[in-house]
């Protein structure tokens, strides 16, 4: 269907009438219309009134390589044609898998040599949680199953991930809260931080985590899942002694190690996992967006040798998965997408020259009467909306105070995400540094004109 034949206002009245989006009160929705997006190039996207936009979130975290690569299409449909379906149950697999899995291991930390694949990034976490509590069954330990998360950390939204993570408004709506997870406080320095360092800080927070170990007991604790960076928390992220001593406690109490990658995975933060960014080693790695730029639904967790020791030699079958893990198609593209990543060096760019050059210059928001901190690392930053710069107080309805900050974004040309009070950039990690420049003047106008 050729969409430009039709109007607007069209577009809208079908969606109103038709399509319930997610995380959206549907009724202001309804009262605007929606913003109907229609073609994309590089960095920019442009709506159906001919309007350009900078995409400073690459989609949702997640179109990396950003638009319009034609090697992605090509690879795809390649794929389609020659096998656009297999799956990876009963003892079969298809080509695009079997290579993916074994380019992962490429890519992935030493040690972690085995992947699983979903198709999101919720499907991928829902996927650790059952194979971490797996592993200790197989072990001979199934009173090992708690987890434990941090307040405000975004898991997915599947039932299991909605209790996982940390966000208040989603335990609320869960109506019932699964049993089998605990929260912990995040590394928040700026907000928690006190009078303590953010060094200082940072152990504090970790510490939260042996506490609570030790109060549910080390002999029921399965595993200990955290982003390396809070991204939908508002981009929190946390002093560089935090991760060494969270990796510290779970190795004292033997307690296995998951990080959430599928923010900081394949090049956000200028390494291609956010763990070696922040210097631990985890048990499993859950990864989804940037693993196929998102131009195909396609997660997986990578598994360490601990669990896939475990697993292969002691487990017997795992009775889960998905019909679509491992799907060949996507499985082409996120295939596609690394070798892009490796041959045109896209994440050395952001450790050496984007990511380095992005951060600096967001420090003239660090002087903007309405910004309290400046933080980021590589390609992803955010800073938090204050009613006071000096008191550090935050403004009652913070989150209306960002989604003004947002609206302004959004009618002037930029796409920056309000997390509450905090506001998010996260643009495809091939942004040039005219580009950066472009973005964050934009942020600044548009900070302006809400101030
Ligand atoms: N984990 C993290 C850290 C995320 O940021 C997200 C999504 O933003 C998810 C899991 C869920 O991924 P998906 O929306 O693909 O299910």
């Amino acid at each position: 269907m050729n969409h430009m034949n039709k109007s607007t206002e069209y577009w809208q009245g079908l969606d109103r009438a038709h399509h319930l989006h997610p995380f959206t009160d549907a009724k202001s929705l309804n009262e605007k219309g929606v913003r109907v997006m229609t073609k994309a190039d590089g960095v920019y996207l442009w709506d159906s009134e001919g309007n350009r936009v900078l995409d400073g979130m690459a989609g949702l975290w997640c179109v990396n390589l950003g638009y319009g690569r034609k090697e992605l299409v090509d690879a795809a449909q390649r794929q389609m044609l020659e096998l656009p379906f297999y799956n990876t149950f009963f003892q079969t697999s298809n080509i695009p898998a079997t290579e993916l899995a074994g380019l992962l291991a490429e890519v992935a930390p030493a040690g972690m040599k085995h992947a699983f694949f979903a198709n999101s990034g919720s499907e991928a976490v829902d996927t650790a949680i059952r194979m971490v509590r797996r592993y200790w069954q197989a072990e001979g330990l199934p009173e090992r199953n708690v987890i434990i998360s941090r307040n405000n950390a975004y898991h997915g939204s599947s039932v299991a991930g909605a209790c996982l993570g940390g966000m208040g408004a989603m335990h609320e709506q869960s109506g019932l809260m699964m049993p089998g997870f605990e929260h912990i406080m995040q590394p928040y320095w700026y907000q928690d931080g006190g009078d303590l360092s953010p060094e200082e800080f940072g152990l504090v927070a970790a510490r939260a985590l042996e506490e609570r170990i030790l109060a549910v007991g080390p002999e029921k604790v399965a595993a200990f899942i955290g982003e390396p960076i809070q991204g939908a928390g508002g981009v929190i992220v946390p002093p560089d002694s935090y991760w060494p001593e969270i990796q510290r406690i779970c190795n004292q109490y033997g307690i296995l190690l998951i990080a959430d990658e599928v923010i900081c995975g394949f090049g956000r933060t200028g390494n291609w996992f956010g763990s070696q960014t922040f210097g631990f080693t985890p048990d499993l790695m859950t990864m989804a967006k940037g693993m196929s730029s998102g131009y195909m639904p396609i997660s997986a967790v990578m598994v360490g040798e601990r669990v896939a020791n475990t697993l292969i030699e002691k487990s017997g079958e795992f009775y889960h998965g998905y019909t679509y893990s491992g799907h060949p198609v996507a499985a082409a593209v996120a295939i596609e997408n690394i070798r892009i990543l490796k041959e045109e060096r896209i994440i050395e760019r952001v450790a050496e020259d984007t990511g380095p050059y992005f951060q600096e210059k967001l420090q003239i928001f660090a002087e903007h009467p309405l910004v309290g901190e400046v933080v980021g690392r590589g390609l992803v930053a955010g800073m938090v909306l204050v009613k006071d710069k000096k008191t550090r107080e935050l403004y009652e309805n913070g989150s209306d105070v960002g989604t003004m900050c947002r609206n302004h974004c959004f009618s002037n040309g930029l796409i920056m995400r309000a997390c509450g009070d905090r506001m998010v950039l996260s643009p495809p990690l091939i942004i040039s540094r005219a580009e950066i420049d472009e973005m964050l003047d934009k942020a600044k106008y548009c900070l302006d004109l809400a101030a």
